[in-house]
């Protein structure tokens, strides 16, 4: 809903809301936030809430530190829970420079940039329902995260053997409150693993969604006494969790990947686009899976992909196209992790499935068995290449495409590629367990 500053003043005196907090996200998809007393409230509504854009991570130098807060009034949200000190509201942001230009840094500021490219294509819509999924880990007596499960559960479980289906249940409630749109909410494959589905909406709207969704989940899980973690893939030997992302172009009001006169009811539109994603697929793999931990979710065996293929009825395959057809006509890329910044992710995605548009190139032809069943010369023969294995591979193919290089425009780009290789790097000079056990005695 679209609120004039009179509608927010009046809910702030009806409601006494104490707090605002003023969030937006960085680089690395972490969410900030800026509180304020409501004694500020008039400030925040004028765009003057300042604060020091050096201290946070892929922003700026400290010459230009100054940085202010432009709320969109539209993501008015009033917490659900109550602190002691009353009740705190939020308010996503756009991030400004002191001369009052949009700062090119600010992820969500980049991703309404791409999504105006959309429109000035003649698109009115990109919808995104994202899949996320999360494990839930005891907290131990000093509060802090453990690795043991609070459950023994597997996929679709049901109490008494899903612990977790408490914890989960409040927080689809808590979500509830906050205007999300809960589809479906179950046990996941591994233990203490859920997934928490929510309807789909305008790129930008989901992106912000997904960032509250995250700060919801954690939350809730801290007062069940659980640690909530989005890391993908913390337990080896188990799935990792992923964040599939269903996609759909509308125009008008009117779902432009479906076509009721073809073999498969897909539009050519929508075998462009998934064309346009294929061939980008190796660079969009690091804003997709961005961290180093990321790529031990990519690997055979726990139902993410591994191979660049798509099908339209195999679950293998890095883009499946669910069954469901007219309005909900979709794509569903089965890479993307939780860890990643959902602003970065979905710009990089639409810009690619822009230029798919733009090329006019058919995909290879669809796989509809098992990848990870054939052989390398089986997969060859059906073009099918590798994701990237690694985070350095994947920053690599980043930084030699210009279609999704110009998705996050300089700025974005050359403080991912810092950030990166640097996690790379520390990453890299790790000596791990692993090496000790695999190594000590041998050599
Ligand atoms: N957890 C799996 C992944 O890593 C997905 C499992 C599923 O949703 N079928 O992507
Ligand atoms: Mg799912
Ligand atoms: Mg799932
Ligand atoms: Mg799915």
């Amino acid at each position: 809903k679209a609120y004039t500053k009179q509608e927010i003043r009046e809910i702030v005196e009806q409601e006494n809301v104490k707090f605002l907090r003023l969030m937006f996200t960085d680089i690395n998809g972490a969410i900030k936030n800026v509180e304020v007393p409501v004694s500020q409230l008039e400030k925040v509504l004028n765009n003057e809430a300042a604060f020091d854009g050096s201290s946070i991570d892929g922003f700026v130098r400290i010459e230009e530190s100054d940085m202010l807060l432009h709320p969109d009034l539209s993501t008015w949200l009033i917490f659900p829970w109550e602190v002691e000190q009353g009740k705190v509201a939020r308010l996503i942001c756009d991030v400004y420079m002191p001369d009052g230009t949009p700062f090119k840094g600010d992820p969500r500021y980049n991703l309404r940039r791409v999504l105006k490219q959309m429109q000035d294509k003649g698109y009115s819509a990109f919808n995104i329902g994202p899949e996320p999924e999360f494990f839930l880990f005891r907290l131990d007596e000093n509060n802090k995260p453990s690795l043991d499960l609070n459950d023994q559960g597997g996929y679709f479980d049901l109490a008494p053997v899903d612990l977790g289906e408490n914890t989960r249940r409040d927080i689809v409630l808590e979500l509830e409150k906050m205007n999300f749109e809960i589809e479906a909410s179950h046990h996941e494959v591994a233990p203490g693993q859920h997934e928490i589905d929510f309807k789909y909406t305008d790129a930008l709207e989901a992106a912000d969604k997904i960032q509250t969704f995250k700060l919801v989940v954690k939350t809730v899980a801290r007062k069940h006494g659980l640690h909530a973690t989005f890391m993908p893939k913390p337990l080896q030997g188990i799935n990792g969790s992923g964040m599939h992302i269903n996609m759909s172009l509308f125009k008008d009001g009117n779902n432009v990947f479906f076509d009721e006169n073809t073999d498969n009811q897909l539009s050519k539109e929508a075998m462009y686009f998934l064309s346009g994603i294929l061939n980008h697929a190796k660079a969009l793999t690091a804003l997709n899976n961005p961290t180093v931990n990321s790529y031990k979710r990519l690997v055979p065996g726990f139902e993410a992909p591994v191979y660049i293929a798509w099908s339209g009825t195999n679950r293998s395959p890095l883009i499946r196209v669910p069954q469901s057809r007219g309005l909900g006509t979709r794509l569903e890329l089965r890479s993307v992790d939780p860890a990643a910044n959902p602003y970065l992710a979905i710009a990089g995605i639409l810009s690619a499935g822009l230029e798919g548009l733009e090329e006019k190139e058919l995909p290879v032809e669809s796989v509809d068995r098992n990848i990870y069943h054939m052989t390398d010369e089986e997969r060859r023969e059906n073009h099918i290449t590798d994701l990237p294995g690694t985070l350095n591979e994947a920053v690599d193919e980043f930084a030699k495409d210009e279609v999704i290089k110009e998705a996050l425009g300089d700025h974005l780009t050359q403080s991912f590629i810092d950030s990166k290789k640097l996690e790379w790097s520390a990453y890299r000079q790790t000596v791990s367990e692993w090496e000790r056990n695999q190594y000590m005695e041998l050599y």
